[in-house]
């Protein structure tokens, strides 16, 4: 898998942010590539991803991406970027384009996006995403509210819960998904709020996983949360009304991404089936 990404010129977040899971994922055909470019606009302590000046848009990236998941025959696939506040629409638009491209070049592929916060064209980034054809809209809350300032510096917690909002709203029908990373210094009610406020904004997926350290030089981990902790809080997001939810220390976001699409369509199903009996 990583010759033929690098044959067609593609970077997955799986490599740039050293990511446990990637064996298996590639092994499963699911891969979350990048695009947009390897450097981002902004710099959270906990990222592995280069930051910097990033160049222009590749316009040639759409194609190439249809060509790899052609060639090797992945079958979901979650794209993903960086932040880039220094383009007007944030990147949305070529968001937009890459999955026209991939509908039309693979009708049958689930695709996931999962999208920087477009915290400067928030109006035209969603109005360029308006009925995009894709399967999950993904944006990462990251950490709890009272976190932000240390953990994601640039990023605004409200503004990430209205950019889930409003796209849910906005796009009826399509699952909205987020995800935290735990063992950052955040406490149980801390945990339990942004549970809430994310059921609020209309999200039905999320992932809750153990902060990894990509390196000594990045943010340290406060602490290792038990696994035992992590049932717990997966059950109780269950009961805030969650359709899906991975919680676990190995858990990412893009982790089992088609899964739990799956799972969403089926508790859909089912309470489909449900209320039609
Ligand atoms: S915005 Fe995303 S890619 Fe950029 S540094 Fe933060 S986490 Fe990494």
């Amino acid at each position: 898998m990583k010759e033929r990404l690098r044959s067609h010129g593609l970077k997955t977040v799986c490599e740039e942010a050293t990511c446990p899971n990637l064996g298996s994922c590639f092994r499963e055909g699911v891969a979350t590539v990048m695009v947009l470019g390897r450097i981002c606009t902004r710099a959270c302590p906990f990222c592995d991803v280069d930051h910097g000046k990033p160049s222009p848009p590749d316009l040639d990236e759409p194609a190439r991406l249809a060509a790899l998941v052609k060639e090797t025959g992945v079958r979901f696939l979650v794209v993903t970027s960086v932040d880039r506040d220094d383009l007007p629409d944030g990147g949305a638009g070529h968001f937009r384009d890459i999955v026209k491209t991939l509908r039309r070049e693979i009708p049958g592929l689930g695709i996931e996006i999962l999208v920087p916060d477009f915290r400067r064209s928030l109006d035209l980034s969603l109005s360029l995403l308006r009925n995009i054809e894709i399967d999950v809209f993904n944006h990462n809350l990251e950490t709890v509210p009272s976190l932000y300032s240390i953990v994601r510096p640039g990023a605004d917690y409200r503004h990430s819960l209205r950019l889930l909002s409003r796209f849910s709203s906005e796009n009826p029908g399509i699952p909205v998904k987020s995800g935290i990373m735990v063992g950052l210094g955040e406490a149980a009610p801390d945990v339990r709020e942004v549970l809430s406020d994310l059921r609020d904004s209309g999200v039905t997926i999320v992932t809750i996983g153990q902060y990894l350290p990509p390196s000594l030089s990045h943010l340290p981990v406060s602490r290792y949360v038990h696994p035992d902790e992590f049932l717990a809080m997966g059950e109780e997001a269950r009961q805030m009304g969650f359709s899906v939810v991975e919680s676990g220390p190995l858990v990412r976001s893009s982790y089992h991404a088609e899964k739990l699409l799956k799972a969403q369509e089926d508790t859909f199903l089912l309470t489909y089936r449900e209320r039609s009996i």
